[in-house]
């Protein structure tokens, strides 16, 4: 499956149909810090427990040194199989630390590579060079690529063949499902379009059809 849901502000009430509703049609789904912060981690638990078969990712875009990056991961690990961190740190007393401990764990680490607001062009997309660099010496799992932007998706799909790439930015920052799809990303992240929805269920359901026909068509085009 291709889709992960982005549970960021919703209710712990909502949050729990929602994961019931979209527990066998989404890859994953993805916890920020709103929600953690408000609704506790205790929920998050009980989430995971009544969705245990997917994946659980802990969006706390972590950026601090290493020893902290790991606390916090610690913080996480009843929960989450993957934690994302910012790249621009760098790997020495940052990520490299973080990175071996989530080895150790057997759990995931996904990287910030680019984001998915304007402003990202400022300083993230003038660093890519730099950022590719840690991103080869750490081999993550799993880079965050914008599908707002597919050329940044397509740049470190060749720049690293290995990784998982997730892009956020479809729905509600104007990314139409299936575009990061065709220029090289593995799962596409829904927030707002899906968690806002009437009805959560038909709207994941209908972006995976969309998310399907467009895949078809850029391969048919390729
Ligand atoms: O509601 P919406 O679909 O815009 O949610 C997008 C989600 O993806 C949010 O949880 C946001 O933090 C996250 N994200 C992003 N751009 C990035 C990395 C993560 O929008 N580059």
């Amino acid at each position: 499956m291709t889709l992960i849901v982005a549970l960021d502000r919703v209710s712990p009430g909502e949050a729990e149909q929602l994961v019931a509703d979209l527990c066998d049609v989404v890859e994953g789904f993805k916890v920020g810090l709103p929600f953690v912060l408000s609704a506790g981690v205790r929920l998050v638990e009980k989430l995971r427990g009544a969705c245990p078969s997917r994946l659980w990712i802990a969006d706390y875009k972590l950026a601090d040194i290493g020893y902290i990056m790991r606390l916090v991961a610690e913080e996480a690990a009843s929960w989450a199989d993957a934690v994302i961190a910012h790249s621009f740190i760098g790997v020495d007393g940052g990520l490299g630390e973080l990175a071996e401990h989530l080895a150790r764990e057997g759990k995931k680490l996904i990287l910030v590579v680019s984001m998915s607001h304007p402003g990202s062009r400022d300083v993230y997309d003038r660093a890519t060079p730099y950022i590719a660099a840690v991103v080869e010496r750490l081999r993550p799992w799993g880079l965050v690529a914008p599908a707002t932007r597919p050329e940044m998706i397509a740049l470190y799909r060749r720049k690293a063949p290995w990784a998982k790439i997730l892009a956020p930015g479809v729905g509600a920052q104007g990314a139409e499902p299936g575009e990061a799809l065709c220029a090289g990303a593995d799962y596409e992240i829904i927030g707002r379009q899906v968690t806002g929805a009437p009805e959560p269920r038909a709207a994941a359901l209908l972006a995976r059809r969309r998310q399907e026909e467009r895949l078809r068509l850029c391969r048919a085009q390729s």
